[in-house]
């Protein structure tokens, strides 16, 4: 598929290694392509961008990346960054905006971070003790563990990988750029193929 550049499209960079390096939007991948660095494409969709008028055709040239570039090198994840950070959007995404009490999927606006040992009791702020639950559910639940509440959990809480990590962190990811991430995703992971 051809997308033009109103579209702002992420492209996804991956090291020679195929592992992921970064989310880059269309300039920076255009820094890419024109400083050498690009060694090979592997996305199915094609960007476009329009650049400067060329002085001796006198017509635009136009820039095209694919949505999925590896460039030279082995990245070096930098230290701290192996680490998923957690937030609201990415729980709600990992758990597929579903709640781990009533089964039920919401908007994003409805749903809310739930501890599962809740904070005040010691439980931390962190992807094994959070789910996506609903306001209700939440509610319903208040300051006690599930079993208290005889509220069992529909799914299993996970720490979220690098590669995962990538996939909650874009809205809008193009089908190449999810099946290239889903292939190296540990079975566990919901969005595992
Ligand atoms: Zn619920």
């Amino acid at each position: 598929m051809w997308y033009g550049s109103e579209i702002t499209a992420k492209i996804l960079i991956i090291d020679s290694h195929g592992q992921p390096v970064r989310w880059a939007l269309m300039q920076r991948a255009a820094r890419y392509y024109a400083s050498g660095k690009v060694l090979t494409e592997l996305g199915e969709n094609l960007f476009g961008m329009a650049g400067g008028i060329q002085e001796a055709t006198g017509y635009r040239s136009e820039f095209v990346t694919s949505s999925i570039v590896m460039i030279r090198g082995r990245h070096r994840i930098p230290y701290g960054h192996a680490h998923v950070g957690l937030t609201k959007h990415r729980l709600f995404v990992r758990d597929r905006q579903t709640c781990a009490y009533c089964s039920n999927r919401f908007s994003e606006s409805e749903l809310t971070v739930e501890h599962i040992l809740p904070v005040s009791r010691g439980g931390l702020h962190e992807w094994t003790n959070v789910v996506t639950a609903c306001r209700s559910c939440n509610t319903r639940k208040g300051n006690r563990r599930p079993e208290e509440a005889n509220m069992p959990l529909i799914y299993v809480p996970y720490a979220v990988c690098r590669n995962e990590g990538f996939i909650l962190s874009n809205r809008r990811i193009l089908a190449d750029q999810m099946i290239f991430l889903q292939a190296s995703l540990p079975r566990h992971s919901r969005w595992a193929q």
